[in-house]
């Protein structure tokens, strides 16, 4: 979050009202008494099962229309989290009860992406794996149910009309001329639009609440509408769909889901959702206690866009490479970049949840990145802008091994070997023809640590006809080797990475940056488009120490004074690595605002 005071980013503390709820319903037994039969159904189904081994039951519904991204992450590790912290279970849930944007590609797509976050639906006793589409039936009948009992009808206005009978906020809501229909009426129209008589659009059914509510999400919300659409698992055999907020309670409810977390959007929505399972467990298909929704602020992030829509218009216009564009916020465009699992789950705990709407700042993730990554990653040395160094008192035929710890707190991870020889690479900013105040490193007359290696003073430098220097002169030190007796008595402020020419592998590497440059790219209605970063990605031609030829895909290292880097999953061939930036070793844009 913002500090909108000093502007740098604060983290609020994991303290939590939903545990609070939680922690209140197990201390009074509150669910106690449920009995699951160890597959979603109604009362009758749960009757004489067995209490639920699940304390608490959470969901992760997602649409299956998109692939997920670093918001449902957030939700991803707060159910999850929760279930797990509290001897509970979380349903990996989709809602596909949208037939027309709805397909098998994402459905895959989040099973791995749930997967990969180190979250499992399934254990020994059960596999809490579902399809509100497998609810189809249930739900039909539960409707059935509600007109029969006077509490939903079918409405043959026009959406138009409908619209002009809802009322504003101000005004209240007029009753539909067709309110009044009797349940048989009802129940006729019902089957006729289940079996196809009536076209889309004609009929709606609705609950009958209040009309006059000041909420409008009671004023006779519409439940079930007719679409001719074929769904991707239930083919042709529903030309009915229900709406979101009849679907959802519903299958909270069958699924015996205490506590259903949803974002701040629904807030005003739970009346309907209480009101629809108080009049169902009345009809005897649920028994109370019913799930309670509990709502959170979103997480928006800024220098990046969440909306899946916009994401997809990305993808399509061929701004990014594809939803796994290693600068795509998506869960699978993040693995790609090099994130962490444990990274993600680290920045959600640290970014808690709350009841008011925040921006968390991107800096926040790629803290959260670096912390997990500090400990973890290999060390390693790339030249990402070469330039030759010629050491011209060592012969061309003598290599000098030297070493270095794979990771300077871990000496159990042991030691790297490279060689040290004539020619090396270094990098080219860090030569100076003449060099600028303050500047420690290559210029002639000056000596420098090679790191690992040997003092060399530099003696002169060549330039191509353009003027740009093309090679670096310098003599090393023979009794200054790192780790040799005497080498300290050489004090240098300098201390250079390098690698041997002979032995350096190349590679690509792609050095990613944040895809907006702007904190709030689509804020107000802004075309998001104009806050691309021109610079977010830029390939280099690097040397490696040799050490990274057989690197895996998604191995990760601390290239030294660089940041940390991850070998890319589809593009490392064996041999052949291709490397791309995770995150820079610090934060240059200064936390957000
Ligand atoms: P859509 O506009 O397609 O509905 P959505 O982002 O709401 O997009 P869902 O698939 O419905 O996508 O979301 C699945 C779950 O992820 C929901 O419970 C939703 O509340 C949660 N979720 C989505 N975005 C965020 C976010 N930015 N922060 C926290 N939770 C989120
Ligand atoms: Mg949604």
């Amino acid at each position: 979050m913002t500090d909108p005071a000093s502007g740098r980013h604060t983290l609020p503390s994991p303290g939590n009202f939903i545990r609070a709820v939680i922690e209140e319903d197990l201390r009074t037994g509150k669910y106690a008494d449920r009995r699951w039969s160890g597959e979603p159904g109604t009362a009758e189904r749960h009757r004489d099962a067995l209490p639920d081994p699940a304390a608490i039951r959470t969901r992760f519904p997602p649409e299956p229309n998109g692939y997920l991204h670093i918001g449902h992450a957030k939700s991803i590790c707060l159910n999850f989290g929760l279930a797990r912290d509290y001897g509970g279970r979380c349903h990996l849930r989709f809602d596909d009860t949208n037939p027309e944007k709805e397909e098998q590609e994402y459905v895959d797509s989040i099973v791995d992406a749930v997967r990969w976050l180190g979250f499992e639906w399934r254990d020994e006793q059960e596999d809490n794996l579902y399809y509100a589409s497998d609810y189809f039936d249930q739900f039909y009948r539960m409707a059935e149910w509600l007109v029969e009992a006077g509490h939903a009808y079918v409405d043959s206005q026009t959406a138009e009309q409908m619209r002009e009978m809802r009322g504003t906020l101000t005004e209240p809501g007029r009753d539909s001329p067709f309110r009044d229909r009797s349940p048989q009426e009802n129940l006729r129209l019902l089957r006729e639009m289940r079996d196809g008589r009536h076209a889309e659009g004609t009929q709606v059914l609705r609950a009958k609440i209040d009309m006059r509510s000041a909420n409008m999400n009671l004023r006779d919300p519409a439940l079930y509408r007719i679409r001719f659409a074929t769904h991707h698992r239930t083919g042709d055999r529903w030309c009915i769909y229900p709406m979101y907020d009849y679907a959802h309670p519903i299958e909270d409810a069958i699924e015996n889901v205490t506590h259903s977390i949803c974002t701040l959007e629904f807030e005003d929505h739970r009346p309907l959702y209480d009101w629809l399972l108080e009049r169902l467990a009345e009809g005897g298909f649920f028994t109370r206690p019913l799930p309670q929704q509990i709502e959170f602020a979103r997480l928006n992030l800024t220098y990046t866009i969440t909306s899946k829509r916009k994401l997809q218009q990305l993808v399509e216009l061929g701004l990014v490479d594809g939803w796994d564009d290693p600068r795509m916020p998506t869960l699978v465009g993040l693995r790609r970049r090099g994130y962490t699992p444990e990274a993600i789950q680290l920045f959600a705990e640290r970014t808690g949840v709350s009841k008011a709407n925040s921006w968390i700042d991107m800096g926040a993730l790629e803290q959260a990145l670096r912390d997990d990554l500090e400990g973890k990653a290999s060390r390693a040395i790339a030249v990402l802008d070469p330039l030759k160094l010629v050491v011209t008192n060592w012969p061309a035929d003598r290599t000098e091994p030297c070493e270095a710890p794979v990771h300077p707190q871990r000496p159990e991870l042991g030691r790297r070997r490279f060689p040290f020889a004539r020619e090396l690479w270094i990098e080219r900013e860090d030569f100076a023809e003449q060099p600028p105040k303050g500047f420690f490193r290559l210029f002639p007359g000056n000596r420098v640590r090679l790191r690992y290696g040997y003092v060399v003073e530099c003696t002169g430098f060549e330039k191509d006809a353009d003027g740009r220097v093309v090679e670096v002169r310098a003599e090393v030190l023979e009794d200054s080797k790192s780790g040799t007796p005497g080498a300290d008595a050489y004090k240098v402020k300098g201390n250079l990475h390098w690698v041997a020419a002979q032995a350096a592998v190349d590679a690509e590497v792609r050095l990613y940056d944040r895809l907006f440059d702007q904190p709030h790219p689509d804020a107000g209605g802004r075309d998001y488009r104009e806050a691309l970063n021109d610079a977010s990605r830029r390939v280099v031609r690097a040397k490696l120490e040799p050490s990274l030829a057989g690197t895996p895909p998604e191995a990760r290292y601390q290239f030294e004074r660089h940041g940390y880097f991850v070998a890319d999953r589809f593009d490392t061939k064996p041999g052949t690595p291709v490397f791309n930036r995770v995150v820079t070793l610090k934060d240059s844009w200064g936390g957000g605002r």
